[in-house]
């Protein structure tokens, strides 16, 4: 029997998924999406966040609403308690019901050997970006937790804390998602002058004119200066020149950015004329506030949108798949990158009259510039090919092209 039993046991191991053993401290194992349900600790608004249909908030936020909360590094353990000293609860007017963030990712979760304790007690809890995050539901075990649909609200009430009247949380319509669309190509470099060529990013090396493909590892605003020896690290000017596909680019761009711009977002677009032509570091650089290489990036996600040559049929995105080492990027850099570019094409083949072009995915193209540069996930479209039939649809549905891309951003940001 003896035997049976633990044949068993390791029968159970083994039905552990195989992505779970393989599971690394940093891994992401989920998304976490701002809340729209405004939530309070006795009646006090406190922020929040839901995953997976649970309503979450952030244990460190705890600390004002009559908890202590304190990191042990021997245990790597953080430590909630409720603190019996706390007199009073500072009501945080910053926080807000957020109109256009409701919903949309805020971070990912990752996978973590840091553990969270309440009152003593383990609770389910995760990481994300450096902090912890807990279910409002934990709050279970030191008072009731109550949600109205009615009111859109999540309350927990405490005994033994103060209590302010309720109030339904003030509307944020300002904070909205930042999103970077690129209109692929520019000017031809045969006309650009070189100050046009220098201001608009670009350096003269040895090859002509061009710019590196690479930052310094670990960092996103230092040149590789010929990083791998590749004889790949230059990226020629030349390399992007192209004829008709600026203006196609540049419409799909606009006609994207409004209907972005109606569902709330915040949109910035790399170029909004077909006479100029910014090199990747000026591109990428709408991923930073203020175009500052050296700040952190606001934007949330990088589309840069072209057209196909060639005479094929339809469209798809460019797939990632490299060795990455830029600032800020994380462990799923890849695999956003492609989420995002295939959110798009699903919704460009299913609601314009284009096709799918090589299963909706190019492959073996990673190695791209702009994957290279962009400090946040990047989709690559490929939209129809404008030297064959395509082209009338490119022209007459450029709109519903715009509206696609717009709905496959807000697919990629919402699922
Ligand atoms: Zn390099
Ligand atoms: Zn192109």
């Amino acid at each position: 029997m003896k035997g049976i039993r633990s044949a068993l046991a390791a029968a159970a191991v083994c039905m552990i998924p195989a992505q779970v053993c393989a599971m690394e401290i940093g891994d992401r194992t989920g998304i976490v999406y701002y809340s729209g349900i405004d939530t309070y600790i006795n009646n006090y608004p406190i922020r929040a966040y839901h995953s997976d249909g649970r309503q979450l908030i952030c244990a460190e936020d705890l600390r004002g609403y009559g908890f202590t909360v304190d990191w042990s590094p021997e245990d790597k353990a953080l430590y909630i308690s409720r603190d019996d000293s706390a007199a009073d609860i500072q009501r945080d007017d910053g926080i807000k019901r957020s109109v256009y963030l409701a919903g949309k990712r805020a971070h990912d979760i990752v996978y973590t050997d840091i553990s969270v304790y309440l009152n003593g007690e383990p609770v389910e809890a995760y990481s994300i970006d450096g902090q912890m995050m807990i279910k409002l539901r934990s709050l279970e075990a030191v008072g009731t937790v109550e949600y109205s649909a009615e009111e859109n609200r999540a309350s927990v009430f405490i005994d033994g804390l103060p209590a302010a009247e309720y109030a339904p949380l003030e509307e944020d319509l300002g904070s909205k998602i930042t999103v970077v669309l690129d209109p692929g190509h520019g000017k031809s470099s045969w006309s650009m002058s070189d100050e046009e060529k220098r201001s608009a990013g670009y350096d003269c090396g040895s090859g002509g004119w061009g710019e590196w493909r690479h930052w310094k590892e670990g960092s996103a605003s230092e040149d590789c200066g010929g990083c791998r020896n590749e004889g790949q690290c230059w990226y020629p000017i030349g390399n992007g020149d192209r004829d008709t596909e600026p203006e196609i680019n540049l419409r799909n761009a606009l006609a994207a950015k409004a209907q972005l711009e109606n569902m709330g977002y915040s949109v910035r677009l790399t170029r909004t004329a077909n006479d100029e032509n910014p090199s990747f570091k000026a591109r990428v650089s709408y991923c930073y506030p203020g175009n500052d290489l050296t700040a952190e990036p606001d934007a949330a996600c990088y589309v840069c949108i072209h057209s196909n040559a060639g005479g094929g049929r339809g469209s798809a995105y460019i797939g990632a798949g490299g060795n990455y080492t830029q600032k800020w990027i994380n462990s799923s850099y890849q695999e956003d990158c492609d989420l995002l570019g295939e959110s798009i094409n699903r919704r460009i083949t299913a609601e314009t009259s284009l096709s799918e072009y090589s299963g909706g995915r190019i492959g073996g193209q990673g190695y791209m510039i702009l994957f290279h540069k962009s400090p946040v996930p990047a989709g690559y479209m490929e939209i129809g090919f404008f030297d064959s039939a395509d082209r009338r649809i490119i022209d007459e549905e450029y709109e519903r092209i715009g509206l696609a891309i717009a709905e496959g951003i807000n697919d990629y940001m919402t699922e």
